[in-house]
């Protein structure tokens, strides 16, 4: 074993919090066994064998963006080839199809369109709920939230917009448009995108009203092992508040996401490795203690990468998922899908239990397209293994 990582197995082991210190050694060791094998103990004295899946459809309903993050390659200006957005009757038929199919939650992103009005968002959610009443809506990065305040001409009021979201059919908000929390990578790749507090006061907001939410990282730019911890810590602490404040709501899952340089203006950098996702994923686990789940999104990370890493702390590798946009190269309009044998097997090949969970992690059981849910996510204990085998 690495000698400076023996000190950190141990507090490990006893279930201490590790320091910011002790997560940039993790992230500058070589030593991935050894990283692999504390993550796997965290995660397996939280969730025993139990390995997460959902059954989902993603819809990036424009790549319209008012920004130019120097690590999208999503994004598109008006008139430029290939831009596109979609009505709110055209998402509604594609909800009503995933829910059809038997999908129980719909994930909508999208870019920063400039001319659309709030009523377009609230109309949609509203026909998603009315098209499939009981399919979830996650929707709405805290990037696009903070959009529409601006374009609803209320930026000062957060809690307003999310609550007539939510009266709409908001059901939780994913976690994407973090990226780094820190100002000199923010300054160099993403100017103009919202700063680490004001992302984080959208989702302490969210939480406050009862919403669940996900947070992001994305690594493997220009970013230092420092950014990352220092990302990582300061969600924790936003944890932290959200637990001790008895907010409802909380930050349910962490995803941290490879940088994919294709197509984008950092397109000269490498990204990450599969080593380095390994190491991300097994240091979210270590050191965010307060968050339940850490999920592998086998769209960026591969299905097979994210096999492994079930045994690097991850519990969750995400759904079906669909169609998926924002990572989709060279313009192909492949479906970008897997089916649910595959994901099973997937899970059960890599030593672990399939569970299929809906976005709040309560255990899905089905009847065909059918389902229902039992508690046994973020407001309740894990299942044991006894009880999901
Ligand atoms: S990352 Fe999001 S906000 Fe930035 S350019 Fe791409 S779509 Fe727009």
């Amino acid at each position: 074993m690495d000698a400076t990582l023996k000190p950190i197995a141990a507090k490990v082991f006893e279930g201490r919090r590790l320091e910011p210190a002790e997560g940039v050694a993790l992230l500058q060791s070589g030593d991935i066994w050894t990283i692999g094998r504390l993550a796997d103990h965290a995660r397996r004295r939280r969730h025993g064998l139990a390995a997460y899946y959902n059954i989902n459809r993603h819809i990036n309903y424009t790549n319209l963006c008012a920004l130019s993050c120097r690590f999208c390659s999503f994004y598109r200006k008006k008139g430029q080839d290939g831009v596109y957005e979609y009505s709110t009757a055209q998402i509604a038929d594609l909800a009503r199809s995933a829910a059809e199919a038997g999908a129980t939650e719909i994930h909508i992103v999208g870019g920063l369109h400039p001319w659309l009005d709030f009523s377009y968002y609230t109309g949609t959610l509203s026909a998603i709920r009315a098209a499939a009443p009981k399919l979830h809506i996650k929707a709405f990065t805290a990037v696009e939230i903070v959009h529409l305040a601006r374009i609803d001409r209320r930026p000062g009021d957060l809690r307003g917009v999310l609550a007539d979201l939510a009266a709409a059919g908001l059901g939780s908000l994913p976690g994407g448009g973090a990226e780094v929390f820190d100002d000199r990578v923010h300054d160099q790749a993403f100017k103009g995108k919202i700063r680490s507090d004001k992302w984080i006061e959208v989702h302490r907001t969210a939480h406050e009203l009862g919403l669940f939410s996900n947070a992001t990282i994305l690594y493997g730019h220009i970013e230092s092992p420092e950014d990352r911890i220092e990302h990582l810590c300061l969600l924790r602490q936003a944890q932290d508040e959200a637990i001790s404040a008895g907010h409802r709501g909380r930050f349910q899952t962490v995803i941290p996401l490879p940088f994919v340089p294709d197509g984008s203006a950092l397109g000269h950098l490498h990204g990450p490795t599969g080593l380095d996702d390994l190491k991300m994923l097994a240091v979210c686990r270590l050191m965010l203690d307060n968050f339940e789940h850490v999920k592998a999104f086998w769209i960026m990370q591969t299905l097979e990468l994210s096999q492994l890493a079930l045994s690097f702390g991850v519990d969750d590798i995400d759904g079906t998922v669909g169609w998926y946009d924002i990572t989709r190269v060279g313009g192909s309009d492949t479906d970008q899908h897997v089916d649910v044998p595959t994901l099973r097997r997937a899970i059960r090949e890599a030593g672990f239990i399939p569970i299929e969970r809906d976005t709040l992690y309560r255990r899905v059981i089905r009847d065909g397209a059918d389902w229902d849910v039992v508690a046994c996510g973020t407001a309740a204990p894990p299942p044991t293994v006894a009880a999901t085998a």
